[in-house]
């Protein structure tokens, strides 16, 4: 009866390492990954859209707020956003 203890206990934290491990791999590969979306330096003729992830919205670039964070930029709509942005990441 101990030894199921035992295995169950041991079975658990390999489950828990495991868990950790993909956590941090999918972590590092979004980062090396990471969507440029429409993120270009280029202006055309059309305005280029970027999104704000924090509500969705696609706005153009000119009048998005920007916010680098980890070497990437980030759009926001609105000094709301960015700010709802900032305390998550906390
Ligand atoms: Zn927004």
């Amino acid at each position: 009866m101990k030894s199921v203890l035992i295995l169950l206990a041991i079975f658990f934290i390999v489950l828990a390492l495991k868990k950790a491990l993909e956590a941090k791999r999918a972590r590092m590969s979004g980062e090396v990954s990471a969507p440029r979306d429409t993120v270009r330096n280029v202006r055309g003729d059309s305005e280029e859209m970027v999104l704000d992830t924090v509500c969705g919205t696609y706005v153009p670039i000119s009048s998005a707020l920007r916010s680098s964070e980890g070497g990437r930029s980030l759009f926001f709509c609105s000094e709301e956003c960015r700010a709802k942005f900032m305390a998550g990441r906390r």
